[in-house]
């Protein structure tokens, strides 16, 4: 379960309705019960019950069952789309580990609205059922040009360009051990004029995901296997 608190040696956490209702009614637990507990921030913590009733309950911390691990500097940065797949992009971007996920805001992208709140809580619901100790953040969506004239260039960026399907990608002879991003169109793709500059940014590197055109939400996660297997650990 993730608690949105600090974690310790004798930490008593108490639980909201949801939570309550979800190990004492679903899960029919109860007191003396073990419940493992995480805040993205402190590792696994092995908790045992020792409040229950319908609504509300008390854990309370008793040791480390795993200790946050290191996690991928890795971001992902995508142009919204419809609302599911947008849902889907940003759980399987925290499934596989991304420290960072970021909607952008392209010449094409036809659907603005963005709620980080929602994506926020995906990002929960994913780590809780991958049995990751980490969540990703969630940043307020930002037009591609700031966000390009804010980059640091030690970061590196996968550019997705669906101009390329069928070429080759730029990501051999890529060191790893550098901070990374991999950056996703939307419907519509690139305007030229993106596209141009992008290929002009020295820390970018032009990416073909295979000969086909693959919807956004595909591409996503195509891009961010090729990621693990070319530079992740
Ligand atoms: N119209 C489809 C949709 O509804 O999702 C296709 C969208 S595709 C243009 C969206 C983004 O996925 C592209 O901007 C690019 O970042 C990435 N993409 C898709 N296929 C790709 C490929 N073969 N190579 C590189 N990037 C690709």
């Amino acid at each position: 379960l993730y608690v949105d608190q600090p974690l310790g040696q004798g930490q008593t956490v108490p639980l909201d309705r949801d939570h309550a209702n979800y190990l004492f009614n679903v899960m029919r637990m109860g007191v003396g019960d073990a419940v493992a507990l995480f805040n993205g921030r402190d590792g696994e913590w092995r908790t045992e019950v020792v409040q229950a009733n319908k609504r509300a309950g008390v854990l309370a911390c008793q040791g480390l069952s795993a200790p946050q691990g290191e996690v991928p500097d890795l971001w992902l940065i995508f142009a919204p789309i419809k609302k599911a797949r947008t849902d889907f992009i940003v759980e399987k971007a925290a499934e596989m580990g991304a420290r960072r996920i970021l909607p952008v805001l392209t010449e094409f992208t036809n659907s603005e609205r963005v709620r980080v709140d929602r994506l926020q809580a995906h990002c929960v619901e994913a780590a809780e059922q991958c049995g990751g100790t980490y969540v990703p953040e969630v940043a307020e969506p930002v037009k591609l040009d700031a966000l390009l004239a804010d980059w640091d260039p030690a970061r590196q960026l996968m550019f997705c360009d669906e101009s390329l399907a069928g070429g080759s990608s730029a990501l051999s002879g890529v060191v790893a051990g550098q901070p990374w991003a991999i950056l996703i169109g939307p419907e519509g793709g690139f305007s030229e004029g993106e596209r141009k500059r992008l290929r002009a940014l020295p820390f970018a590197h032009p990416v073909s995901l295979g000969p086909r055109i693959l919807r956004a939400d595909t591409a996503a996660v195509a891009a961010m296997a090729l990621w693990q297997d070319c530079l992740g650990d």
